[in-house]
């Protein structure tokens, strides 16, 4: 019979306000989430997720996918009843220790450690002393890189490296990798998130592994360790030790002395009470067995790690959607307005001068009119009653009709004009003295004086 021993720290890290991880300590199930979104929705992501998860039963690997589907559900379901949670999501990887579903033969108790996951938190073995990633970064770089469409080392500076291509929340349904492992005495789970593999190595976590025997002590030296990296995340991490049934076990350990004295989450969820002692059991072989994932498209990881990825905020495809849908229709505002503001003109005065403008009298927002055309028409020269309307800016729907409405002006002040030259020269052989010998001089008078006067 196998057993398992833990031990779990937590932090806010050297930069982030909030720790929006969250860590489950359940035996038999054990649990990291790392939240993502804006205020708190990160942490609340988080803290729904494992607290759907700590209430699921979980006893063989399909019921572990469908807790960890459930988790998704409950996360989706929150955001969808508060808007200011919306586009919230979290990571979930998880590992639990299954009863045996066949009789044990050879050696085989038919016991099985389940691995399950979404997002980018990650699931290690340590076994035999050596580190291997069991999981598979739901990221863009790491699909890239896994499609040999990107070298890790492009990977660990491209710009789209905090794109996750699967988390819980995003959608009612989420695509759960999963995966079953025989459990040898001696072997070490790490589960941990993205704030730890971005600050330390995979040598590093080795090394921690192979010199503090106690899950506990390793995993607040690993948390220690992001710290001093520069601590540019949450950093969250669970140690997961199988041990032989028969060791000795640790008891009346309080569920909070599991993690950091630093952690912040609420959602931390720590139950330690049953686990054992630390027992130097020799690993045996390697014998991790590759069973097809249920529900899922990943099988266990042979391949080396893909490299770690340094960042520290991370977007889903639904967060960048919504920006690029965003500045879609900021866009098309923009483009509208100034549409709007430079599809008419009108008429007005320009130093003296009547002149065409285009755009709306005044401007609009931060588009001002422009100088369409100068006239040759002076504003003294423009009807008195239509002064007022010139002045403000008579608006035209074309270039065509402002230049019609300019002609009209002139055409106006024309016939203005020459009403005023009839009236003054009848009025002033009426006044004069017909009879007189100096009427002739009088009507070259007038003519003088008429062209002089324009209205006025
Ligand atoms: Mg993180």
């Amino acid at each position: 019979m196998t057993s398992l021993r833990s031990g779990a720290a937590t932090d806010t890290g050297q930069v982030r306000a909030n720790n929006q991880d969250a860590v489950l300590i359940a035996e038999p199930v054990f649990a990291v989430a790392d939240g993502m979104g804006g205020h708190v929705a990160g942490e609340i992501a988080s803290q729904v997720a494992i607290e759907s998860l700590q209430e699921a039963r979980a006893t063989s690997r399909q019921e572990l996918v469908d807790a960890v589907r459930s988790a998704n559900r409950a996360v989706w379901q929150r955001a969808a009843a508060e808007p200011e949670l919306r586009g919230m999501g979290t990571t979930l990887c998880a590992v639990a220790l299954v009863p045996a579903a066949a009789e044990a033969h050879d050696g085989d108790t038919g016991e099985r450690i389940i691995v399950a996951n979404v997002g980018d938190s990650r699931v290690y073995q340590f076994h035999d002393g050596d580190l291997d990633q069991i999981t598979d970064d739901h990221s863009l770089v790491e699909d890239l890189v896994r499609e040999g469409r990107l070298s890790p080392a492009e990977a660990r500076t491209h710009p789209q490296r905090n794109i996750l291509t699967r988390v819980l929340g995003n959608e009612p349904e989420v695509e759960v990798d999963s995966w079953e492992i025989i459990p040898h005495h001696g072997d070490r789970y790490v589960l941990c998130s993205d704030g730890l593999f971005n600050e330390v190595d995979d040598d590093r976590i080795a090394a921690v592994l192979r010199r503090l025997a106690d899950p506990e002590e390793a995993a607040h030296e690993l948390v220690t360790l992001a710290n001093q990296g520069g601590g540019r995340d949450n950093v969250s991490v669970v140690v997961v030790d199988v041990v032989d049934d028969g060791a000795e076990r640790r008891a009346g350990r309080a569920a909070t002395t599991a993690v950091s004295t630093t952690a912040t989450n609420p959602a931390l969820s720590a139950s330690l009470a049953g686990t054992s002692l630390p027992t130097p059991v020799p690993p045996p072989a390697h014998t991790t067995t590759a069973v097809p994932a249920v529900g899922a498209s990943s099988p266990p990881a042979d391949a080396p790690p893909p490299p770690p990825q340094r960042s520290s905020r991370r977007f889903t495809w639904r967060s960048l959607l919504f920006v690029f849908s965003l500045l879609i229709v900021l866009g098309g505002a923009a483009a509208a307005v100034v549409w709007f503001a430079r599809s008419t003109y009108y008429v007005g005065v320009d130093d003296e001068q009547v002149a065409i403008f285009r755009g709306r009298p005044g401007g609009l927002l931060w588009i001002q009119p422009t100088l369409a055309e100068r006239t040759p028409l002076s504003f003294d020269d423009v009807p008195p009653a239509r002064r007022a309307a010139v002045t403000s800016g008579k608006e035209e729907p074309s270039l065509v009709e402002a230049r019609r409405y300019v002609a009209s002006l002139r055409e106006q002040a024309e016939a203005e004009r020459r009403r005023t030259t009839t009236t003054t020269t009848s009025t002033t052989i009426t006044n004069g003295d017909p009879t007189a010998p100096g009427a002739p001089a009088a009507a070259t008078t007038t003519t003088t004086s008429v062209s002089g006067a324009r209205p006025g």
